[in-house]
């Protein structure tokens, strides 16, 4: 039996036949009211995901990749006058970095290793230090490693000495826990293309309603103004052109989402695989590059077995039809990683351990 090549990476995903037959709508103008009332939609069922943000967040939606929305909430929402916290442990984290540099907003950077947690007696430090932090930045699950990041203590603390929390979650939203119930909780950019299964063109950030109160931008460019989707988008319009099929996919996706059980079942699938292919590779000798109760549910980072290269491992596993993923910078000779998000049932999961049986004992 032949099968579909299955994406392991860390998006884009493989897409459900019922998302992908979205892609095959009837086209639509975006300044038609049909696409503004799927817009309108979108938006009200982006908040609904994670209940608690339902009455105090709106979604705006941004053109682009997860990149996109980092980069417009980080551009929009941080002042020209303030000191952001940029709490980094991977390559996304860094990448804010470089963004928050290139914006020309004042930060300051707090780097850990990337195979490190965040230190919070750290960032408490910095907060509580002689310059006088306005925000902070983070990243949830940093993709770099399968690292999921304790946000909840870094919101606390945001609680506790007022600064607000901007967080990169692209790659968790919609399969990870997310308080946004927590007050210090300003901002959270996530995509349509990891995990809530749409494809890629379309991304998000979610925004608490006070923060536009004020109706002030601090964007220095045109596309990336959050302000500006947000404004159009209380109609359903946007200012630009949308990607107006990876919409269609966007929207079936979220239906799909609720009617698999929301957020909860899909973190409950996730773990069940990752937890199992970490065991499975673990007992061939591959050993994971975190500790178990280190890892987020939707991708898992192993160390290369000696005497064997990633390029054997992708090679044999692309023979079979899955893709998996290299790592990144410093870690790419050290590392290789398997995500588990998309559409990936159970026997792929077990198809995929049998590849690595056969790599592992010939
Ligand atoms: C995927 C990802 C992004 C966005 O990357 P794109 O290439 O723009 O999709 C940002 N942050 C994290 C943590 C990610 O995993």
């Amino acid at each position: 039996m032949t099968h579909p090549t299955l994406l392991l990476n860390p998006g884009p995903v493989t897409l459900t036949t019922r998302v992908r037959s979205a892609l095959a709508r009837e086209d639509q103008c975006h300044r038609e009211p049909e696409f503004a009332n799927l817009i309108l939609d979108i938006k009200k069922r982006l908040t609904e995901i994670y209940p608690e943000a339902i009455n105090s967040y709106d979604a705006v939606l941004v053109n682009g990749s997860g990149t996109c929305a980092v980069e417009a909430m980080l551009a929009t929402l941080l002042p020209a006058k303030s000191t952001t916290l940029v709490i980094t442990n991977g390559v996304y984290g860094e990448r804010m970095t470089r963004m928050i540099q290139l914006h020309d907003k004042p930060m300051r950077r707090l780097q850990f290793g990337w195979s490190d947690p965040i230190d919070l007696v750290r960032v408490e430090e910095e907060l509580t230090g002689e310059e006088k932090i306005t925000h902070m930045v983070a990243v949830h699950n940093e993709t770099t490693t399968g690292r999921l990041n304790d946000i909840d203590k870094l919101a606390a603390l945001g609680q506790k000495y007022n600064i607000p929390l901007l967080l990169d979650a692209v790659s968790s939203f919609g399969g990870e826990a997310l308080d946004f119930s927590a007050q210090s909780l300003l901002a959270v950019a996530a995509t349509a293309n990891k995990c809530l299964h749409g494809v890629p063109g379309i991304s998000f950030v979610m925004v608490q309603k006070s923060a536009f109160a004020t109706a002030e931008s601090h964007a220095r460019s045109l596309y990336l103004d959050l302000l500006g989707y947000y404004k159009e988008q209380q109609q359903g319009y946007s200012p630009f052109t949308s990607p107006v099929h990876a919409c269609f996919a966007l929207h079936e996706a979220i239906l799909e989402l609720e009617d698999g059980g929301g957020w909860q079942k899909r973190h409950a699938h996730y773990s069940r695989l990752s937890s199992w292919l970490r065991r499975e590779l673990s007992q061939l000798g591959i050993k994971t590059w975190l500790k178990e109760d280190e890892y987020s549910s939707m991708i898992s980072s192993f160390c290369i077995p000696d005497g064997i290269t990633y390029k054997i491992l992708h090679q044999a596993c692309r023979q079979a039809g899955f893709v998996i993923y290299a790592g990144q910078g410093e870690l790419k000779k050290s590392i290789f990683r398997i995500a588990n998000m998309g559409n990936l049932r159970d026997e792929d999961m077990a198809r995929l351990i049998t590849v690595f049986q056969k790599i592992l004992q010939p």
